[in-house]
């Protein structure tokens, strides 16, 4: 079977980031939208909708009660593709890891033709990028603590499958270091 791909432009790989560092001790979450194409297992994500519980002021990140977006208004945009979460290095099961526990494996699968991205956070000591086609790694550095985002992502066509990752060179060496 062909390999899968999920292709990420610049704004929303960044902002996948920066949702999953300012919830950094809770699990992030939100949507992915773009254009897919199930018969070559293709997947463009063009924009990212994140559903967490912070609020993003210019002097700072707040929690906030209220979800920024419900599941269910993100619905109403089109060409929903897929959705997204982290694995922090806070949670009991699944820690930092890009992988999909039973649950994700089962929510995956009653959502025909999507994708789900995981976000493995870690703190880093030393920056070094894998040369893995199934994962996209990059860094933020903040007072004097190095954080490791691990991207990855899974379709499901018949069984999980992972789906190589394809993010722009540019995105990877800003964060890479
Ligand atoms: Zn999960």
């Amino acid at each position: 079977m062909k390999r899968a791909k999920i292709y990420f432009q610049t704004t929303p790989f960044e902002g996948l980031i920066k949702s999953a560092y300012e919830t950094l001790r809770v699990e992030c979450q939100g949507s992915l939208f773009g254009r897919r194409n199930p018969k070559t297992l293709e997947w463009f994500i063009e924009s990212i909708l994140p559903s967490q519980l912070v609020d993003r002021k210019p002097d700072g990140v707040y929690f906030i009660n209220k979800l920024a977006a419900t599941r269910e208004e993100a619905e109403l945009i089109k060409e929903k593709i897929g959705e997204y979460h982290s694995h922090t290095m806070f949670r009991k099961d699944h820690a930092k890891k890009v992988c999909m526990s039973k649950f994700d494996a089962e929510m995956l699968k009653q959502r025909k033709d999507e994708i789900e991205i995981i976000i493995g956070v870690k703190k880093a000591k030393i920056t070094t990028l894998p040369n893995n086609p199934f994962l996209a790694t990059c860094y933020i550095r903040n007072k004097g603590n190095l954080y490791r985002f691990d991207i990855g992502g899974y379709h499901y066509s018949g069984k999980l499958r992972r789906a190589e990752i394809i993010v722009p060179e540019k995105v990877i060496r800003e964060f890479g270091v």
